[in-house]
């Protein structure tokens, strides 16, 4: 075996009702509850609340987090944080809320300045007490020590550091049954591309994230289509929540690649979300890899296609992309750039962007050349 080094994420509590636990996560003292409007609107984080509150905390709701968010939405969450002296730090939400959550717990707890920790693990302070309660099954941010937040001119900036893991992630399956269709499909489809690039990772692959990107895998796709058409069942929506934390795990020792690169400029030019625009690329950079990547691919092949394991590696590499592709048209997901209203014509400006993302492209398991960008962004058009 290579030497590798693998960092576990935050312990976990998985079942239904137990985001109403969360008192047993905290020390005492005032909480700060980090979500957005929408979640607040709706009426989901009120049990979570109104049970910490029955436990003697003192709970200062923090709703302001916007897709995206912003170093003023961070700076905002920091003050409230420190007007009540927050003993504890909750975030609730999809990705955005639970990255501002673990700043803020980091940066209330460090005293640190937001401009001396960017970068990788050079936050190495203390943070306050933290636990994430992801909404979404998708960006698996629960289960990873990164922060990503828009800064002047649109330019995002991240802290992937150690102390920004969390103390607990608790998944509660209840709150997802309400997601709308196209949310499901997204976020999921997001969650199996990060288990697939984990696996294919080309620098940081183990064999713990490896374990960890073949179960996500398994229990991604056997229930992204059973939670797109029966969104109460509470057995897909668990089997969601815990795979898209499993891929999170993964790729936050292995990172994710050529996917992910392609598909950032989608969502910083058109405005894509996230999990859509990796849906679109997926096919395209998994044909691309194929020949790199063949024997990995053909692993992956039988969680997906049970009955590959007779063929040759090239036939299980085309049967799983074409059952991946699959899973996206079945989600509901509309395939092509031209479904978005993106002209053939962007391809050139959009490979120039996707050549931004050096970070991801050092993950891919072979090289993705301006050219080659350009290619693929014509065939996902
Ligand atoms: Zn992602």
């Amino acid at each position: 075996m290579r030497s590798f080094t693998f960092h576990p994420g935050p312990r976990l509590i998985a079942g239904a009702g137990k985001s109403q636990t969360l008192s047993d996560l905290l020390p005492e003292g005032p909480v700060l509850f980090v979500s957005d409007e929408q979640l607040v609107g709706l009426g989901l984080t009120d049990a979570a609340r109104k049970s910490l509150e029955t436990n003697g905390r003192d709970v200062t709701l923090f709703d302001k987090v916007e897709a995206d968010p912003s170093r003023t939405t961070l700076e905002a969450a920091l003050e409230a944080g420190r007007t009540v002296s927050a003993s504890s730090v909750v975030g609730f939400g999809g990705g955005s809320p639970m990255d501002v959550a673990k700043l803020a717990a980091y940066l209330l707890g460090s005293g640190e300045n937001l401009d001396d920790v960017w970068g990788v693990d050079i936050a190495k302070g203390a943070r306050l007490p933290l636990v994430l309660v992801p909404t979404t099954a998708g960006t698996g941010s629960e289960a990873t020590p990164i922060s990503v937040i828009t800064c002047e001119d649109g330019v995002k900036l991240a802290v992937n550091a150690r102390p920004l893991t969390a103390d607990w992630a608790v998944l509660d399956p209840e709150l997802t049954i309400g997601l709308p269709r196209g949310v499901t499909a997204a976020t999921g489809i997001d969650a199996i591309v990060h288990a697939v690039e984990a696996y294919t990772s080309a620098r940081l692959k183990n064999p713990m994230s490896d374990a960890l990107a073949r179960e996500a895998l398994r229990l991604l796709s056997d229930n992204l289509l059973t939670a797109c058409t029966e969104p109460q069942n509470l057995g897909a929506r668990e089997a969601m929540l815990l795979g898209a934390h499993l891929a999170g795990l993964a790729f936050s020792n292995a990172p994710v690649a050529g996917v992910h690169a392609l598909a950032y400029p989608l969502g910083g030019l058109h405005h894509l979300p996230h999990g859509v625009s990796n849906a679109l690329m997926l096919r395209h950079v998994l044909l691309h890899n194929a020949e790199a990547a063949r024997d990995h691919y053909a692993e992956l092949a039988p969680i997906l296609v049970p009955d590959c394991e007779s063929e040759g590696s090239q036939a299980r590499v085309a049967m799983l992309i074409d059952k991946l592709d699959q899973l996206v048209a079945e989600s509901g997901i509309a395939t092509r750039l031209r479904d978005y209203g993106i002209d053939a014509s962007e391809a050139p400006r959009l490979a120039q962007e996707a050549m931004k993302q050096t970070r991801l492209l050092v993950n891919n398991p072979c090289e993705i050349t301006e050219a080659d960008a350009q290619r693929l962004y014509e065939a996902a058009w």
